[in-house]
């Protein structure tokens, strides 16, 4: 039995055998010259890698039928009909038999003449194919190799993830059905596999550096994602002792039955506690756990899943579908959704541009800026979604007012051209920035000025402040949210909106901290907004405290000195809620 640690990155407790998640790397081609005599053997290995592929593409298409759109599955059926071409199959024999050339080698000469023939027509339709033979001749090549990588097919059990890491794009792929943890050997507590884990409810531990090397396929492990440990081989003793704790937490965190809205204070008075989440998230399970609303929508993940871009119906559809399913959520719901948050590590293959640094580069609102159309289309789509219910836009990564001046003015034109064209949508929907870059937030009364609300977005905000990357866990340790820094920049941005009239919130991880999210609404914010499975959590804990207590608690932090180091604030900020909330221990499943 080992027991290895990393970063706490999504709470729960669970064992499984491990799933080693090898990612999309390039797949290796053989090239050799095939003996005469042995073509037919050779071309009869082409035909079994051609059938092999389309039984595991037609097995995807029916796994997909029932867990998304009609969208993504039309590019598998593209991917059907090329293998079906008759053109693939004569060029792949004339190689074989003509020129002596192994399949591998013939189907890449095929595919990346047919590339080069399709990236040269002016037609942007079949410059978009171009991916979809890059994905086909992976499949092929990978069938013909042994290099098999579809995790949809592979993963038949439910199992503990490890792997070096994950981009969102390959979390989202992976059927949720079988996934019961994430052990990776990257990433941190706030980089997009850790808030999608969350978001999934699902128990994570990243920055383990060597995890998947201590590790086989199969192997029993513990995975405890609160305390951000794996064991590895536990023994009986260490599994009896982990189904304990289990029943514990599960009956110390049942919320309470009250029927009072989540984020009631103790005494009156409340902290809108609001849902995170991104396309495919069911909304309508938002209300048994409590959310008021959706305070952020994450719409970047309709370009991730596709990896291209949606028209206007596409997200039109995405959107009215969450804002009229959020307005049921409670009185006061709304549903804020934030516009194309690319960049960083959220890269969207044909759509994001190679940058030298890509954290620092055209991302989110500087990206809709220089692309005009694809920030019209989504405020179409988004204006047109508001008519259906309370909808708020948000832009990310705001830096300076220019930015927000130049988006009103474009925004201001789609809303006249839907004006001449009839269409309905919500004339006051209110529009807010996210603080999340410390140019904005130190720049907070200008910035207020100019929109309705403001979302402070923690995960970034840190990141920029700290010049520390939130998915490189050798920098983890400065993710400090009680940094004096970061808590200048709070109080700055939460003083900033009030004097300005407008509501703040907190929609970044760090608001679903029961010490730090509390600590948030001590300092005035508004609203919190997390992933939804900790909304119970949060919602226990306020209803235990008071509003004079909450001043209490900034009171204490507001005291500290300049000098205080972030773990100095953090250990007396836990402190205090252990003295408030002595079971606090057990309500951190
Ligand atoms: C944030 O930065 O805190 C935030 C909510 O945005 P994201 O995590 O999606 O970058
Ligand atoms: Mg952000």
């Amino acid at each position: 039995m080992t027991t290895l640690s990393g970063i706490a990155t999504s709470r729960g407790l669970v064992a499984g055998p491990v799933f080693l998640y090898r990612g999309d790397g390039e797949v290796p081609v053989p090239e050799y010259v095939v003996e005469a005599g042995r073509e037919a053997e050779e071309l009869r290995r082409f035909e079994r890698a051609v059938a092999d592929t389309k039984r595991d593409l037609e097995s995807l298409i029916s796994v997909l039928r029932e867990r998304t759109g009609r969208e993504d599955v039309r590019v598998f059926e593209c991917h059907l009909m090329f293998l079906e071409d008759p053109t693939l199959e004569e060029a792949v024999r004339q190689s074989v038999t003509v020129d002596h050339i192994n399949v591998e080698a013939a189907v890449k000469s095929f595919v990346t003449k047919m590339r080069a023939q399709f990236t040269r027509m002016n037609d942007a339709y079949f410059k978009e194919r171009v991916r979809d033979f890059d994905d086909v001749e992976r499949r092929l090549l990978s069938s013909l190799t042994g290099f098999a990588q579809d995790v949809h097919l592979e993963l038949k059990v439910p199992s503990i993830i490890v792997a070096d890491d994950l981009t969102p794009s390959e979390t989202v792929r992976l059927p949720r059905e079988n996934v019961l943890g994430f052990a990776t050997n990257g990433g941190s507590a706030t980089s997009h596999v850790a808030l999608l884990a969350r978001a999934m409810a699902i128990p994570a531990v990243t920055g383990l550096v060597n995890v998947t090397s201590q590790v086989k396929p199969g192997t029993t492990v513990i995975l405890d994602g609160s305390n951000g440990t794996i064991t590895i081989n536990p023994d009986k003793a260490t599994v009896d002792l982990m189904e304990s704790v289990l029943s514990h937490r599960s009956a110390a965190a049942k919320a309470e039955p009250s029927g009072v809205p989540a984020g009631t204070l103790r005494e009156g008075g409340d902290v809108l506690l609001f849902a995170n989440i991104h396309p495919g998230v069911a909304v309508s399970g938002l209300k048994d756990i409590g959310a008021r609303g959706v305070g952020l929508y994450r719409s970047e993940y309709l370009w991730l899943n596709r990896e291209r871009e949606p028209t206007e119906e596409e997200q039109f559809e995405a959107y009215r579908e969450a804002v009229v399913e959020a307005s049921k959520l409670s009185p006061d719901a709304s549903i804020t959704i934030r516009a194309l948050d690319i960049g960083g590590d959220k890269t969207v293959k044909g759509i994001s541009a190679k940058e030298n640094n890509p954290f620092l580069g055209n991302r989110s609102i500087r990206y809709l800026l220089s692309n005009v159309e694809v920030f019209k289309t989504q405020l179409r789509a988004v204006l047109r979604a508001s008519a259906f219910g309370r909808t708020y836009l948000m832009y990310p990564m705001v830096s300076c007012v220019e930015e927000l001046n130049e988006a009103a003015v474009i925004l201001a034109e789609v809303k006249r051209r839907l004006d001449e064209e009839g269409v309905a949508y919500d004339r006051n929907m209110p529009v807010g920035a996210m603080i999340e870059i410390p140019a904005a937030a130190i720049n907070a009364d200008a910035m207020a000025k100019r929109v309705d609300f403001f979302s402070i977005g923690t995960n970034d905000l840190i990141q920029y402040t700290m010049a520390a990357d939130r998915s490189n866990e050798a920098v983890a340790h400065l993710y400090q949210p009680t940094n004096p820094a970061i808590l200048y920049l709070m109080r700055r941005t939460i003083a900033a909106a009030h004097r300005h009239g407008i509501k703040v919130g907190v929609c970044g991880e760090s608001a679903s901290d029961p010490i730090v999210g509390v600590l948030w609404a001590a300092f005035g914010i508004d609203m919190l907004s997390m992933s939804g499975s900790y909304i119970p959590v949060m919602a226990k804990l306020f209803r235990r405290l008071s509003r004079s207590e909450l001043d209490e608690y900034a009171a204490l932090v507001n005291s500290m000195d300049e000098s205080s180091t972030a773990q100095d604030v953090f250990e007396a900020c836990r402190e205090w809620m252990e003295r408030k909330i002595p079971d606090l221990d057990d309500l951190m499943i």
